[in-house]
């Protein structure tokens, strides 16, 4: 199937698994989730009508650590991409080194047409439906597409219900006031600046760079607002309702504004209508919105010279193979957009010693654990003559395997 999440993440670890020569053993055991759970999720909607949602966990491996991954409220959700996503988080975690596992969970929703009161009935009736399966030292969920930290504060709430104790450890992203970690509600993007950084320095790109980022949610608001503060020209934005564009550099702290306002970035004033951000004439192209949106169809257009994937899965296998051929740099999501997993890692070890750092100290880890991954990636794409994506692949399906072959997996 075309487009097909899952697809592409076993096209991906295909190509690592033949660039490692994997023993047969274990690439047959990495193909596809250790275990995968649909639940059917009863809410009481408002009107007193009783609704049903379908949702999923699906926990892919843990041979570093406990499952670890976001959960999506979006109504495309569907099982192909959960266990997708779960692949990705069990690439992303080994990629910058965590202790972790990947996992991924998701309802089929859409969030924007529940009331506050059916939003946290869903939220509560998931964790009902999937208690059983998670816990701090088996599988740690977190926030992913519509889903915030007022939603895991719900979670957290219901889950320390049902077991009898507190255990904020089960559920990162959470309100700092429950033990979430500084940072954490930009720690994506932060880590995201981190690595793009890095990238411009080896591409021999400037500060001041032109950057159009698709997406202006949690991860893509937070990175605009970022790099417009390290001096680069953020000269389009979009989101599910339109894209705008000025080449002169959009004021990124008004556009937040004009969307909080409107509920879109689109018509800010001042700024031009486009029709297709990906294809514009700038520097950096920044996907933060869904998967497949760089695909075979428009790879062709891009003038992008970097892409940094914020988004989980932007750039289909096919698009890639067209964007090595225009030797445009793609710093891969596993790698690009691990920084609200590895602060999702610091509020776990902050919530088990129950002493919390200071956002200096959060982000002086996360400077450090970005940049040393950016460098093994890079050396491991040098040392295979491969991709950006492939040397992220070749370091962290390596690390998982080993991990295998120590346990015995084999
Ligand atoms: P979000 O819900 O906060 O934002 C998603 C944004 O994408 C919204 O602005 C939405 O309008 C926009 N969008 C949807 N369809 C679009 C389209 N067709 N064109 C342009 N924009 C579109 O979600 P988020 O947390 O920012 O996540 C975005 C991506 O980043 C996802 O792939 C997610 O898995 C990934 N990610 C997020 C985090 C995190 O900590 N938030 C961590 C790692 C990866």
């Amino acid at each position: 199937m075309q487009n097909d999440a899952f697809a592409n993440a076993l096209a991906q670890f295909e190509i690592a698994e033949d660039l490692l020569e994997l023993e047969e053993n274990i690439a047959v055991q990495l193909k596809s989730p250790q275990k995968l759970l649909r639940v059917s999720v009863p809410v009481k909607m408002d009107d007193g009508r009783l609704r049903v949602f379908t949702g999923y966990r699906s926990q892919f491996n843990d041979a570093r650590g406990p499952f670890k991954g976001g959960i999506r409220f979006h109504p495309e959700v569907n099982e192909s991409e959960v266990m997708a996503l779960s692949a990705w988080m069990t690439w992303k975690t080994a990629v910058v080194g965590l202790p972790l596992g990947g996992g991924k969970g998701g309802v089929i929703v859409n969030p924007a047409e529940l009331s506050e009161g059916e939003l946290e009935r869903l939220s509560r009736g998931y964790i009902d439906a999937i208690y059983k399966l998670i816990g701090p030292e088996v599988d740690v969920p977190a926030p992913d597409v519509y889903t915030n930290p007022k939603i895991m504060g719900w979670m957290l709430d219901e889950y320390e219900k049902l077991v009898g104790r507190q255990q904020k450890s089960v559920i990162t992203g959470k309100p700092l006031s429950i033990g979430g970690s500084q940072a954490r509600g930009y720690s994506t993007a932060q880590g995201a600046v981190y690595v793009l950084d890095e990238a411009v320095n080896r591409i021999g790109l400037e500060r001041g760079a032109s950057v159009a980022i698709q997406g202006f949610g949690n991860a893509g608001a937070f990175m605009a607002k970022l790099l417009a503060k390290e001096g680069y020209k953020i000269i389009a934005l979009s989101d599910s309702k339109g894209a705008i564009m000025d080449v002169g550099g959009l004021d990124v702290a008004q556009v937040a504004e004009h969307k909080k306002r409107s509920g879109s970035v689109a018509g800010f004033p001042g700024s031009r209508a486009i029709e297709d951000i990906l294809s514009l004439e700038t520097d950096i192209l920044v996907p933060a919105a869904l998967e497949n949106s760089i695909n075979e169809a428009n790879a062709g257009l891009i003038r992008a010279k970097l892409i940094i994937e914020l988004a989980n899965g932007p750039v289909t296998p096919e698009a890639d193979k067209i964007l090595e051929e225009k030797n445009i740099l793609v710093v891969p999501d596993i790698l690009a957009n691990a920084g609200g997993v590895a602060v999702s890692y610091f509020e776990q070890v902050q919530n088990s010693y129950n002493y919390y750092w200071s956002e200096a100290e959060v982000l002086a880890k996360l400077e450090e654990t970005m940049k040393r991954s950016f460098e093994e990636a890079w050396a491991e794409k040098e040392k295979h003559k491969t991709s950006m994506r492939m040397g992220a692949y070749v370091l962290a399906v390596g690390r998982v395997a080993q991990a295998m072959r120590d346990r015995g997996r084999i």
